[in-house]
């Protein structure tokens, strides 16, 4: 269940077997970065981005060899015993994939339609409705999927139009914000016009502003009550990406918007994918939104601190719980509520850890060479030795086994 401050009434909608909306979880949801025609590598993608807990995959489908390619990526996935949904993306060429692959059609549980990229002029209205009515007849939900970087320019001349000859204009980032909703909200009446049900429509309007996600979000919110993605489009690299991100996202999900969310981050080169799915879900835990992994709570680090030991213990420990998460959440009930402080002295060390449920205080600058281990707030052990590490991700499996 939600735990923020408030709850937007959003209606439910199910995606493949995840449900989202009213008072479902917040999903996590990320994007492949793979050619979706190479069968073998967008696999290893998605199976990865769900071990790490993303629970709904989007992947690109732009080409018929990526359309062709779907089906045998969700067979494939299937024998891999990894159920997360595929969402299809799809621009331009939408329409045509999903009436030519029925298999695609079907094997995706949702398609992610982008009211800009449909198609132009008179074309553009046949096109959205070929792919509504392939939504209909395969029985998947949409998202309409707005995006700042390529809004229908003719609902903003529309709207341009209107305001230059209203008696009370509005500056043009109001304008350009209200042509953002008004392309998702008209295009999801044209969606129920065409017959597809209203717990079949996700809506998203991604910015790449903070300040302009915020204020789009907080209007749509209002405005409608379909189920929200949300996402800070183009977030950017590293810190930036991150802080950025986490910035837009905790405004709007402590007033209850947002149904969904990713974390649209550029990895480093050849880094890793899944962190995107990480930050979303310490953005929500750090919220006290959602639990997936057990907490560290380690100290910054001081003058005190005689070595780098200690941080790498926290980030060992990290990485161990992690590791171990897809296998514990399965057998050990609450264990992603677990809370385990790393501290790298005595002064703070004893109170952190008897917050904590496993906490150890490392030895600082002329601390005797002792480390005190916490259980349950009690006094458990002190550890000695070259191998404190080792002897403390003992102590912690055990706590979580036993
Ligand atoms: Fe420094 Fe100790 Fe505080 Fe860590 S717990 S920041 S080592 S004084």
């Amino acid at each position: 269940m939600r735990k923020t401050a408030m709850t937007r009434n959003a209606i439910t909608v199910k995606v493949g077997s995840v449900s989202i909306g009213h008072e479902h979880p917040v999903v996590v949801q990320s994007m492949t970065n793979t050619d979706t025609a190479d069968i073998e590598r967008t696999v290893e993608q998605v199976y990865q981005l769900a071990k790490a807990g993303s629970e709904l995959v989007r992947i690109t489908v732009n080409s018929e060899a990526a359309a062709a390619a779907v089906s045998t990526i969700r067979e494939r996935l299937d024998a891999l015993d990894c159920d997360v949904p595929l969402v299809g993306d799809f621009h331009f060429n939408g329409h045509k994939l999903l009436e030519k692959y029925p298999c695609c059609a079907q094997a995706l549980a949702k398609y992610r339609i982008n009211p800009g990229n449909v198609g132009r002029g008179s074309k553009r209205d046949p096109q959205f409705a070929q792919m509504i009515e392939c939504a209909i007849r395969y029985d998947k939900p949409v998202r309409i999927g707005v995006n700042w970087g390529s809004l229908d320019q003719s609902v903003l001349a529309r709207l341009m139009d209107e305001n230059s000859r209203s008696s009370t204009p509005r500056d043009s980032v109001a304008v350009m914000h209200d042509a953002v909703i008004t392309s998702a909200l008209e295009s999801a009446e044209k969606a129920i016009e065409l017959g597809l049900a209203k717990d079949k429509i996700l809506l998203s309007c991604k910015m790449s502003g903070v300040q302009d996600l915020i204020s789009v979000y907080q209007d749509l919110a209002s405005r409608c009550d379909f189920p929200l993605h949300l996402g800070l489009t183009e977030a950017g690299m590293g810190s930036k990406g991150i802080v950025s991100s986490t910035a837009a996202l905790a405004v709007l999900l402590q007033q209850g918007i947002g149904d969904t969310i990713r974390i649209s981050l550029t990895p480093e080169p050849g880094g890793d994918r899944c962190q995107e799915v990480v930050v979303a879900q310490e953005i929500l835990q750090s919220m006290g939104i959602r639990s997936f992994t057990p907490a560290v709570i380690s100290c910054p680090g001081c003058g005190r601190t005689t070595s780098d030991y200690f941080q790498q213990l926290a980030q060992d420990i990290q990485s161990f719980l992690r590791h171990k998460m897809p296998e514990w959440k399965t057998q050990y009930a609450g264990v992603e509520n677990m809370k385990v402080a790393v501290m790298g002295c005595v002064v703070n060390g004893p109170g952190e850890s008897k917050n904590a449920n496993i906490g150890i205080s490392l030895p600082g600058t002329g601390e005797r060479p002792v480390a005190p281990v916490y259980i349950d707030g009690q006094k458990d052990v002190t550890l000695k030795g070259n191998d404190i590490a080792e002897q403390f991700q003992k102590i912690v499996e055990q706590y979580v086994t036993k």
